[in-house]
């Protein structure tokens, strides 16, 4: 734990945390020993985590990367973060991430961006470690926690994952409790692990993972201990190979990795077929109007009562309006706006029930391909390797969204995914291929991520 605070304390300018916890990380540092002297250690005794800013901490800051959130204490403990302490697990602090977890990049924090410990060979330009859970990967990847907590609406673990060589699991819908984690998008939000090798991400989830009734979506299903599939290998799986995901203009170090990873799943036993997903090209569409949708419902909530920040004004809407003005960025505000368009009722129709009906078509795919037999579906993680700090920042917004064109499906289906180091572009960057399962069978993701990593 200390070598660990001294690494964060020496590696403030990537900006990875936005909250240190030094004096709660050596007490509970204090009582894993007392526990391993006693015998009585548990899973995670002493492992020093970080934890990504959009789960409440008990006491300790929680800022979602907001302004709007500035000064907000939480009276209660987010249940995954809880269960991670309840299993030994040791607090560093709280990590960097895109403002209310929207974005690709860590660019939209209030607080600054990340900055990735990765560099291009032929620059030192500072590049993004991707989003929205960038603090959390570039934590891991400059070695600044054992693992971190993550979440992934739209990609936020798999992406960042990819960007910076580790490795990030969004479980299945239901399979971690979303209670304590601030809301971005409810019916799409997950939690989910990002460490170094896929064991360490299995053995995160077992902890992370499981039934609480304050979470009605949250599944009441028995965690399996995720560590014993690693290392099971793919011998016998058929893993699918979705032809829409070839998508225009994918670069040829791309399109080599993944029938790269296609053959390592072969050689180790699996056979490889190709399947169809023919509704992938709306996903990402859709997931912009239904994850908007979403969030400008959850947002309502910040008007400057009940939370942090509070601009004053001479009389109760101006309160609203100023604080809500002063307290979301740029990204937040467009996506409220475009979230209550799509709500509003000349344009419901039009937009949201097209959206659902979209997402039931995406779900009905995969339903098929697994109802033939698939066992796991490879794509790669992302359309390209990490891009450098203000590269995209200021075009135009759909050209950030198309970071996530592989990752959303998933998200849209409910379905676990798994990102996995693969290889390095032509600039040595990390490059990441992605696995995608059946409901509830993250077992298999962990099996055949270990044979890729
Ligand atoms: N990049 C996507 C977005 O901005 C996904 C975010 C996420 O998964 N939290 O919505």
């Amino acid at each position: 734990t200390q070598a660990h605070l001294d690494a964060v304390a020496q590696a403030r300018k990537l900006n990875a945390y936005l909250i240190e916890t030094p004096e709660r990380a050596l007490a509970m540092a204090e009582v894993a020993d007392r526990k391993i002297a006693a015998g009585e250690a548990r899973p995670l005794e002493g492992l020093p985590l970080g934890i990504k800013d959009l789960f409440c901490t008990h006491d300790v800051p929680t800022t979602a990367g907001s302004k709007i959130l500035e000064g907000f204490r939480p009276h209660y403990e987010s249940t995954v973060s809880h269960n991670l302490w309840r299993d030994g697990a040791v607090m560093l602090g709280k990590l960097n991430l895109d403002e209310f977890a929207m974005g690709s990049s860590n660019e939209t924090s209030a607080y600054g961006p990340v900055i990735s410990p990765w560099r291009r060979r032929d620059s030192d330009a500072p590049l993004v470690p991707g989003g929205s859970s960038g603090g959390s990967a570039a934590a891991v990847a400059a070695r600044l926690c054992l693992g971190a907590t993550a979440t992934d609406t739209g990609g936020s673990i798999r992406q960042p994952a990819a960007f910076t060589g580790t490795v990030g699991i969004k479980p299945t819908y239901g399979r971690c409790s979303r209670w304590g984690i601030v809301a971005f998008a409810s019916s799409l939000d997950q939690a989910g692990p990002i460490a170094r090798t896929v064991r360490d991400t299995a053995i995160l989830l077992t902890s992370m993972a499981g039934h609480d009734p304050k979470d009605t979506t949250c599944v009441d299903r028995p965690v399996p201990d995720y560590e014993k599939a690693v290392g099971r290998g793919v011998k016998g799986l058929t893993i699918g190979i979705p032809k829409e995901y070839r998508v225009d203009g994918m670069p040829a170090e791309i399109e080599r990795l993944w029938h790269q990873g296609a053959e390592w799943l072969k050689a180790a036993g699996a056979t490889i077929v190709e399947v169809s997903l023919p509704h992938t090209q709306y996903a990402l569409p859709a997931y912009y109007i239904v994850a908007p949708a979403e969030a400008s419902s959850n947002l309502a909530r910040y008007d400057g009562v009940r939370y942090g920040l509070r601009v004053p004004a001479k009389d109760i809407v101006g309160m609203y309006e100023q604080t809500r003005a002063a307290g979301f960025g740029r990204e937040v505000k467009r996506r409220i706006m475009i979230g209550t368009y799509v709500l509003s009722a000349g344009y419901y129709d039009a937009y949201y029930v097209r959206a659902q009906k979209i997402r039931t078509l995406i779900k009905r795919d995969f339903e098929a391909v697994y109802a033939n037999g698939v066992d796991a579906i490879l794509t790669p993680a992302t359309p390209s390797a990490a891009f450098g700090i203000g590269e995209k920042q200021n075009a135009d917004p759909v050209e950030m969204y198309l970071n996530d064109v592989f990752t959303v499906t998933v998200n849209m289906a409910g379905l676990p995914g798994i990102a996995v180091p693969a290889g390095l572009d032509a600039q040595g960057l990390p490059l990441g291929l992605q696995l995608i399962g059946r409901p509830f069978d993250e077992e298999t993701l962990f099996a055949a991520g270990q044979v890729i990593e």
